[in-house]
């Protein structure tokens, strides 16, 4: 029932002439225009011929996606842009760092079936999607085998009875890669198939794509989401401020006016997040668009992302800061996933 979305959501069809034509709504246009490649990336924002050779050879290893929306929230010529930061690939990212490896969270031991994670009591993750529309570089999945996740419709089935069967579950959570690169037409089976579950209460979605492709928060979206029995819950994903305006920012008002309860999960990233300002800021505009600060996450050591670790008493020391100037509302949880606790770790 529900594909990974492998290299863009576009599906094609066969027109009478024979010829393939692409049948693509807007955000799919999009998605399949993002930049993918490192040379056009710096081009367009006039950065450093410098960080050309390092960029293409990271890009290797974890491929560049941006989307355009994205890359117009960039200020040109600056390469400490905290957007372009968590974008750029980077020749540190082919330094092997001790501690920093390609399955820290231990996932596989969660695995309760093909595209099936739990780790925590009366939640449980579907790895609904093996694509996103963006490629974020601390990302702690970007070693994830999504090759191995179910494919074709048949193969959602283990899952699904899984769900079905499990009455301790009461909510599911989609996840990927990102859910919403799923075309409406497969969101929409899967949910009819989940709404038809008692036991289960509430849908979780965790998603980047109102930040980074705000054209996905289509009116066809928001009904596919506030329809049905399940209460809807989105977790959105920005990690700064910057992020947070123009399309992306009536992407969220719109998620909002609808009556989807919003939240925001950010990692705590060096030169990205990891001054009081920038976390303060990110609270505020959070709270100024009505989604609530949720996580603030401490990266997960996945090799590659080495350079971004922010130490924990570091962390420590900018909630403390948060706290002194913001409600406590507009406070996020400080946390660390930790393989075997049965929450994430609070670091405050
Ligand atoms: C993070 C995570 C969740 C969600 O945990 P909450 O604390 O409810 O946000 C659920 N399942 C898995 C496998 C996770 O990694
Ligand atoms: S899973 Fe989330 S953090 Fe990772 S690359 Fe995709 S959008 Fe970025």
């Amino acid at each position: 029932m529900v594909e990974p979305a492998s290299g863009g959501a576009v599906e094609t069809k066969m027109t009478s002439m024979g010829q393939p034509a692409i049948e693509e709504t807007g955000w799919e246009r999009s998605l399949a225009a993002a930049i993918r490649d490192p040379d056009e990336l710096i081009d367009r924002l006039r950065l450093e011929d410098a960080l050309r050779p390092p960029a293409r050879r990271a890009a290797e290893l974890f491929p560049l996606v941006v989307p355009h929306s994205f890359l117009n929230r960039m200020r040109p010529g600056d390469a400490a842009d905290p957007l372009l930061r968590q974008v750029l690939p980077l020749g540190v990212e082919l330094h092997a760092t001790p501690a920093f490896t390609t399955d820290t969270l231990s996932e596989d031991a969660a695995r309760r079936a093909p595209g099936l994670l739990q780790k925590y009591q009366g939640r449980a993750l579907l790895i609904a999607a093996g694509a996103c529309a963006v490629h974020c570089r601390y990302c702690f999945r970007r070693h994830y085998p999504y090759a191995a996740e179910p494919r074709r419709s048949d193969d959602w089935e283990p899952a699904l009875k899984l769900l079905a069967e499990d009455r301790s579950l009461s909510e599911v959570i989609l996840s990927g890669g990102d859910p919403l690169v799923l075309s409406d037409r497969r969101l929409g089976r899967l949910f009819e198939r989940l709404e038809a579950v008692p036991h289960l209460r509430r849908l979780r979605i965790h998603t980047r794509l109102p930040v980074v492709l705000p054209e996905r928060v289509t009116e066809a979206l928001v009904e596919l989401l506030v329809g049905g029995r399940l209460q809807k819950v989105v977790v959105l994903h920005a990690n700064h401020a910057n992020e947070l305006v123009a399309d992306a920012a009536v992407a969220a008002t719109r998620l909002k006016d609808a009556g989807v309860m919003l939240l925001n999960q950010s990692v705590l990233l060096a030169g990205v997040n990891d001054c009081a300002d920038a976390l303060a800021d990110l609270s505020e505009r959070l709270i100024v668009l009505g989604v609530w600060p949720y996580y603030l996450h401490q990266l997960d050591r996945v090799a590659g992302a080495a350079h971004f670790e922010v130490p924990i008493e570091r962390g420590r020391e900018l909630m403390h800061e948060l706290r002194r100037r913001l409600p406590g509302y507009a406070v996020p949880n400080y946390v660390q996933e930790v393989p075997g606790r049965p929450y994430k770790l609070p670091l405050v």
